[in-house]
């Protein structure tokens, strides 16, 4: 008991801080959203998009505190995420592609780290590869972000209770034939490896750590399939935040849960905006915050020590919302889009395997893109549009094949490419580049101490302020 009130006194005492407050609720549930990519830009237009639709909009716009962080890293005024995450996970700025170091080379704790030592328990969660830069910039230190081998033994080191994905990035090391699959190495250090399935059955499965990815079919181990493109069976976001939070806050016995501490990382949003794919990012960011608000549900059972912080580590693409011509946005025009650019450019190369040998008629490249994309009756292409198609068309599957126009994550079919710049032209958006912007990036933060959230200036600021509100490092 006198431990106890040492302990306690202690924490008091780091907790009034230099303004002579007390914090009034401590976050013993500590949720930190990360849409990878998501600039105010992207918020905005799948909130639009949404209301458009007489929906009540994205759940974390109105969380009643909401701010502007800087984002540049010490090396670069437009950050990657590694160096972001490795900002968002330490409070440390540091060289871009660097995870978990400083500028000097030297670890830095993460308040992951922070709050497994705490006696938290500690998930890692992502719609990209668990060992994906920003995922990573949680529990790994490491020079170069495309070490995904070592940074998978960082995992491994981390000793977190959860981690889950899309899957695992080099599973086997490139550089020594002989060495052991992380997957392997994940089960002996006693994780169970669950693939797919709702998120009763995989917490049914019980075992006190757990790595849930994608069935082994799934058709990429780095990435979910993009929310635009799913036809049902395949895992989400939202059910692999359903599963963590199931995992890491089941109440037992009546007593309520033990504290931890989540990331879930929306990674898609990210590759979509390089690719310049307005539709299908708008429909990533609404998956994005249907995460959210299991969170928010969460935070209602328990409102007095739940903390929601929803942000980004950079904005991609340079977006747009308004592009000159237009007054009025015509948001219709995006649900009219069924497949994203890598679901559109995979239809096209199944014409290519169709036709193997000889040209793919215009007609049949016509009309896959006009079903994915809405281009039909009154929406139908005009002489314009159907010019600026028809000449990609003609460089890239009559004059030579397999060209193909490469945004960071995809390489794309050009006439794909294309047909995205008609609907985001014909929705009323423009993107300035294919790559990360300086743009400040928006917070929105609901729950126990949230009103510590006020004045944050820059990325280093928000772990900043959730050690402060959690008591990590006070424990
Ligand atoms: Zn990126």
């Amino acid at each position: 008991m006198c431990c106890r009130w040492i302990c306690r006194a202690v924490l008091v005492l780091l907790l009034t801080g230099s303004t002579g407050r007390l914090f009034s609720q401590e976050a013993r549930y500590v949720f930190l959203f990360i849409g990878d990519g998501m600039g105010l830009a992207q918020v905005q237009a799948a909130d639009l998009w949404l209301r458009s639709q007489g929906g009540p909009g994205l759940c974390f716009v109105d969380f009643p505190v909401q701010g502007f962080v800087a984002t540049h890293s010490a090396s670069h005024t437009v950050t990657d995420s590694a160096a972001a995450g490795t900002a968002l996970a330490a409070g440390v700025k540091t060289t871009n592609g660097t995870l978990g170091l400083d500028t000097a080379g030297r670890s830095v704790v993460t308040i992951a780290e922070q709050a497994r030592l705490a006696g938290c328990r500690v998930g890692i969660a992502t719609s990209v590869a668990v060992n994906h830069a920003t995922p990573a910039a949680f529990y790994a230190h490491c020079p170069e972000r495309e070490s995904y081998y070592r940074i998978g033994l960082d995992a491994l080191r981390a000793g977190f209770d959860l981690y889950a994905g899309a899957g695992l990035k080099e599973v086997q090391p490139s550089d020594s034939l002989g060495a052991r699959s992380l997957y392997d190495l994940f089960s002996e250090a006693g994780y169970r490896i669950v693939r797919g399935g709702n998120s009763s059955d995989a917490v049914a499965l019980g075992g006190e750590r757990m790595l849930f990815v994608q069935p082994e079919e799934a058709p990429n181990p780095s990435s979910l399939t993009p929310a635009i493109d799913r036809t049902g069976n395949e895992l989400t976001l939202p059910e692999i935040t359903r599963t963590c939070i199931d995992f890491l806050g089941t109440a037992t016995n009546s007593a309520p849960p033990a504290p931890f501490f989540l990331m879930v990382e929306g990674g898609i949003v990210d590759w979509l905006c390089h690719a310049n794919d307005t539709a299908s990012v708008v429909a990533e960011t609404v998956d994005f915050a249907a995460s959210v608000s299991l969170a928010a549900d969460f935070y209602r059972r328990y409102p007095e020590h739940t903390l929601i912080v929803v942000t980004a580590d950079h904005e991609t693409g340079g977006l747009s919302v308004g592009k000159g011509e237009h007054s009025t946005l015509l948001l219709d025009v995006l649900g009219r889009q069924s497949a994203s650019v890598i679901g559109l450019t995979g239809r096209l190369k199944t014409l290519r395997r169709r036709f193997s040998g000889t040209s793919v008629p215009w007609s049949e490249v016509r009309a896959v893109v006009c079903e994915a994309c809405g281009f039909q009756g009154a929406q139908a292409l005009t002489p314009d549009e159907e010019e600026q198609l028809f000449r990609r068309y003609e460089t890239s599957f009559t004059e030579s094949d397999e060209t193909a126009v490469r945004s960071l994550y995809y390489a794309v079919e050009p006439v794909a490419d294309c047909a995205m710049r008609i609907v985001s032209r014909r929705a009323g958006f423009a993107w300035g580049s294919g790559a990360h912007t300086a743009a400040p990036v928006p917070v929105y933060v609901l729950g126990a101490g949230s009103e510590y959230f006020r004045d944050l200036r820059d990325n280093t600021d928000i772990p900043r302020v959730i050690r402060r509100v959690a008591g990590y490092g006070s424990r």
